[in-house]
């Protein structure tokens, strides 16, 4: 129990005079992310500044103020108190009442006991603070250039949790006791350091090495100078950072980067760059102030933003790409290698081979990397979880998550009504899974593509640590229909739970839709490259009427074969084939165009006899095959290196016009449903080929012939089905022009269109969605 108790009047209305002046009491309820973020020494700090008496104290759903004095110096607290709250804090709830006056003289921290605090929301990892940058330059702070600065305001939260509740025995500082001077800091409330439970100093604190590529020491007077001397000279090293190793690269360095790109087998796919302020990042690419803000925020993740034609970067970081990824330091070791080396930039990429998971601690590091770095900058603050950065996309002043990881996990998606605990395992690639309490629904970090064994484990390891830290058993357990996904296998093995499959469109749609608390029916737009559909079929270009218990398929792109199957994927040429074939039969190799000239016949033949014989050619009606078909077809990329390459690039082709005429589609009625037909489509692309009409301009009228394609049909929809709120979901949502058009298009016909913020539209964010429909088809216990 506490130590103080504020007692209630009955009505809870009651004012009365308390000593000698009039005095007025008040109990203030805040939820949401006040613990853990400096929230009571700021409260704190707000009281005895007034001179008013009260408590603060940390309950399961955020902290109970109670707080007194004169009528209009307690208002002048209520009002200032949501408005300067700490950086990290963020109020959900703020409920005033008035409570009966009692006789305390101070303001008191009231310390509850261990048990009580343990529902709280734990703070994810963030960015060095102005306050604590600043002492880190400065030669007089008894921190000067140390590498672990943090306070309550920054530093590492959630990749060093092992438990809970959040206190210094439960992290992995646990093994650096605090000198004097940090736990006198620790203990004053006034103090910035206040409970910081990563505190420490040079003395204290855990510090940085140099090892060589078999871990052995490197004897330096500073190891991040030598470092920093190793990648001027073009090495690759090895950066332990907040989730993890990155492997750095000097930017401007072509030869340092095409060395990455060997050692790391990546071929073509972008490189994110980490610049040492935001006038370095004005150099390289356009910044407008909504990416400023992103840029700068405390999550601090990577920014894709347009590369200014002057950009002195060589190409090799991102080829075919009007986009960089920058971001900013945003550990205290980040700041001082970039300064100590005078970087213009730094390639910092994920500390791993393509698509296994980041490497976290240092025997890990040496031995997956050391055939890819030449040095290690290590340190020995363990990081117990792995988060990878953030990657955002800033477009008309919005941001949209790409990747939501770092920085942002494990703060909670609020949602509009109380959810039972259920844990949603997400999908293949770019997974995530997500658990739900009360109105929280917890997606974890990126995880990654299952297919992967490392992945796989990390997903394993991720869904117990989350279980365990948000104190979460789910009685349910949410999956995609696809039987051969590894989260699908894994989740129809638990015993203990109710299992619940989700259509992976279904769960797209329904992300979107709890992001937005919208609650009833919806017409939903999910396109995306690939999801298991209920009749066995690849889908990936839907239109949907969807509640979160139900799914209806209102309208689709028509199928067609995907040869080869996942080969189709990686070979676009194939499913241009596949296209023209569908459309024209084998009278496409009359076209007189440069795709068909250059096919190669026996390849295409045996292709089409793979189709026509119906050999390893699934259906499918994904959206995104359709823009890797016609990325094909104009000469953009015949095969990709990564996932989502061509439709990509396609996106970069567009040529600027103030036009917006586009391609028609075909949309036919079949039954109850709609098929979206791309022969007129073809017939007018191909026409625009042989007159030789360049590809940007082609992908331009693509991309609106698709817009006002879906604007029509969501016009018919809404008058079969009287439903006016569209959702928009899927991966190909990441495309900025297409989510723009369709958007403002929707909204100008009268629609109110509804978009991802919060998690990613792609696949990232469907255990979302796949949490939410499990719930809405459980029966409730009562
Ligand atoms: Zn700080
Ligand atoms: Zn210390
Ligand atoms: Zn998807």
């Amino acid at each position: 129990m506490d130590d103080v108790v504020g007692a209630t009047t009955p009505s809870g209305q009651v004012t009365f005079a308390c000593g000698v002046a009039m005095e007025v009491r008040r109990q203030i309820d805040v939820s949401g992310i006040v613990q853990g973020v400096g929230f009571r020494p700021y409260v704190y700090r707000l009281a005895t500044g007034r001179r008013l008496s009260g408590n603060i104290r940390n309950t399961p759903a955020g902290v109970t103020i109670e707080i007194q004095g004169p009528p209009e110096t307690v208002q002048d607290f209520v009002e200032h108190l949501p408005a300067e709250a700490p950086p990290l804090a963020r109020i959900t709830s703020f409920l005033v009442r008035e409570v009966a006056c009692n006789k305390d003289v101070d303001f008191r921290i009231v310390h509850s006991h261990a048990g009580e605090e343990v529902r709280t929301l734990i703070s994810p990892d963030v960015a060095i603070c102005p306050d604590c940058l600043r002492e880190l330059f400065d030669p007089a702070d008894r921190r000067y250039h140390y590498p672990f600065i943090n306070c309550t305001n920054c530093g590492p939260r959630f990749t060093i949790v092992r438990d809970i509740p959040y206190d210094r025995p439960s992290t992995s500082m646990a093994v650096f006791p605090m000198c004097p001077a940090c736990q006198t800091e620790y203990e004053d409330p006034l103090n910035r350091r206040f409970h910081a439970q990563p505190n420490a100093c040079w003395e204290c604190g855990p510090h940085v090495d140099l090892w060589d590529r078999s871990g052995r020491r490197i004897f330096c007077r500073d190891p991040i100078a030598e470092a920093a001397s190793g990648l001027h000279a073009g090495l690759v090293v090895a950066v332990k950072g907040l989730g993890g190793f990155h492997l750095a690269v000097d930017a401007t360095n072509k030869a340092a980067v095409a060395l990455l790109r060997e050692r790391k087998r990546r071929v073509e796919k972008p490189f994110a760059i980490m610049v040492p302020d935001l006038a370095a990042a004005r150099d390289i690419c356009e910044i407008d102030s909504a990416a400023c803000v992103a840029l700068e925020s405390v999550q601090r993740p990577i920014v894709l933003l347009p590369k200014k034609t002057s950009c002195s970067i060589p190409e090799e970081v991102a080829p075919f790409n009007r986009y960089l990824g920058l971001f900013l330091p945003y550990t205290p070791l980040h700041y001082l290698l970039l300064r100590e080396g005078a970087f213009k930039a730094l390639v910092m990429t994920s500390g791993n081979l393509s698509e296994e998971p980041i490497a976290i601690d240092n025997q890990e590091a040496i031995t997956r990397l050391s055939g890819r770095a030449d040095y290690f900058l290590v340190h020995n603050r363990e990081i117990l979880l792995r988060c990878d950065d953030s990657v955002v996309r800033v477009a008309d002043g919005v941001t949209r998550q790409l990747r939501r990881s770092r920085g942002f996990v494990p703060v909670p998606v609020f949602l509009k009504n109380e959810q039972p605990s259920v844990l949603a395992v997400g999908g293949e690639l770019k997974n995530t899974i997500c658990l739900t309490k009360g109105k929280h629904a917890f997606l974890s970090q990126h995880i990654g593509d299952l297919e992967n064994v490392e992945s796989y484990s990390f997903f394993n390891e991720a869904i117990e640590h989350l279980e365990r830290i948000l104190e979460i058993r789910p009685t349910i357990i949410a999956y995609d229909l696809h039987p051969d996904y590894f989260s699908t296998k894994w989740a129809l093995q638990q015993s203990g739970a109710r299992l619940f499959g989700v259509q992976h469109h279904h769960a797209h749609i329904a992300s979107c839709m709890a992001e937005n608390h919208l609650e009833g029916k919806v017409i939903g737009f999910a396109l995306d490259g690939t999801g298991y559909g209920t009749d066995g079929q690849v889908w990936g270009g839907e239109v949907l009427i969807a509640s979160y218990k139900n799914l209806e398929r209102a309208a689709h792109f028509e199928y067609v074969p995907l040869p080869g199957g996942a080969a189709a994927i990686r070979e676009p040429w194939r499913m241009a084939v596949s296209y023209l074939a569908h459309n024209f039969g084998r009278n496409f190799f009359r076209f007189d165009i440069p795709f068909v000239w250059r096919l190669d016949t026996h390849k295409t033949d045996l292709l089409l006899r793979v189709i026509e014989k119906k050999v390893n050619s699934p259906l499918t009606s994904s959206c995104g095959r359709l823009f890797d078909a016609v990325a094909a077809l104009i000469g953009i990329r015949q095969q990709v290196n990564y996932e989502a390459q061509a439709a990509i690039e396609l996106e970069m082709a567009i040529s600027s016009s103030e036009n917006n005429d586009g391609y028609s589609l075909d949309l036919t009625p079949d039954g109850e449903n709609w098929i979206i037909g791309t022969r007129s489509l073809f017939e007018a692309l191909i026409s625009d080929l042989q007159c030789k009409i360049d590809a940007g301009e082609i992908s331009r009228r693509f991309h609106n012939g698709l817009v006002d394609a879906f604007v029509r049909l969501a016009g018919v929809l809404r008058k079969k089905t009287d439903l006016n709120r569209v959702c928009l979901s899927g991966g190909t949502f990441h495309n900025v022009y297409l989510s723009q058009q369709l958007e403002s298009r929707l909204t100008k016909a009268g629609f109110e269109v509804f978009t991802h913020h919060e998690v990613p539209a792609g696949d990232g964010g469907i255990s979302l969605g796949q949490a939410m429909v499990a719930a809405a088809l459980a029966p409730r216990e009562s």
